[in-house]
């Protein structure tokens, strides 16, 4: 794959060039379509996550290493999927990430059932002492200052961090007995914008089913505080605008939005 796309700079291999072109000057149409889509720039990450990713002391190269063990860690969703160990059980060859089935991205309720340690989007809406704790609980070998620091920068630069709070402060206000209720993420049509595709308060709207707000939409991510026990986790569709970002979120530190069908490209 070295030969780049003359409008986006996409790589390819030649024997994607559209069938019209010649090898001397090749032609790609699915990138961007001859130059037709252009997607916005992802802005530059928020400190410190910058420095890790491109310093080289001893706590930025450790970062590296483990930089999906990290965010793994401080996700909102998890990753539903049936992977292949037996593949890389063998090898001298490079590490295989095989899957069988489909892969998702999975959510559960705000609050953790009874007996059960708190993870992923619970540890938004839970005190940040104890969410680090909890966090580097379960991953014993990180380090807890690389740990702290990008959990607090999260906090401040992905937006959905305050939606998720929001969320669970509608659904744990006892006055308006929504306990067993759902809320809605939605991202409002029209407002998307072109330039980083950074979503603002206004776009992302926290919804209350049956509140004159429209009816269900089947891509909403569906927020509960708590779920049945041994009630399935719940699967996020992949035409929601956050659900690139609700899971990388050392990818789109800033909550940027992917594609989805409403989304306009220039
Ligand atoms: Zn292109």
């Amino acid at each position: 794959m070295d030969v780049a796309c003359e409008h986006c700079g996409a790589l390819h291999w030649l024997a994607e060039k559209t069938s019209g072109s010649s090898k001397a000057h090749p032609k790609f149409g699915m990138c961007c379509n001859h130059g037709k889509v252009v997607l916005p720039e992802l802005p530059e990450p928020p400190q410190p996550l910058k420095r890790l990713l491109v310093a080289a002391d001893t706590q930025a190269i450790e970062f590296r290493k483990h930089i999906t063990q990290y965010n793994a860690a401080l996700a909102f969703t998890s990753l539903g999927v049936n992977d292949d160990k037996a593949i890389n059980r063998t090898g001298q060859s490079g590490w295989v990430f095989r899957i069988l089935g489909n892969l998702y991205h999975l959510s559960g309720a705000l609050t953790a059932s009874t007996g059960t340690a708190p993870s992923y989007s619970q540890l938004y809406v839970y005190d940040p002492a104890l969410a680090l704790q909890q966090r580097m609980h379960r991953n014993n070998d990180l380090r807890e200052d690389t740990m702290g620091s990008l959990q607090a920068m999260l906090l401040q630069s992905h937006p959905y961090a305050a939606k998720y709070q929001h969320a669970y402060e509608i659904l744990t206000n006892e006055e308006e007995d929504i306990q067993h209720a759902e809320v809605h993420l939605r991202v409002m049509p029209g407002q998307d914008r072109r330039r980083y595709n950074l979503p603002t308060a206004e776009e992302v709207a926290v919804i209350l089913p049956g509140q004159g707000e429209g009816g269900k939409e089947g891509r909403d991510i569906i927020l509960r505080n708590r779920m049945p026990h041994g009630a399935p986790l719940y699967r996020i569709s992949d035409l929601h605008p956050a659900y690139a970002t609700l899971y990388y979120v050392l990818l789109f530190a800033r909550g940027e939005h992917g594609w989805y069908p409403r989304s306009q490209v220039e």
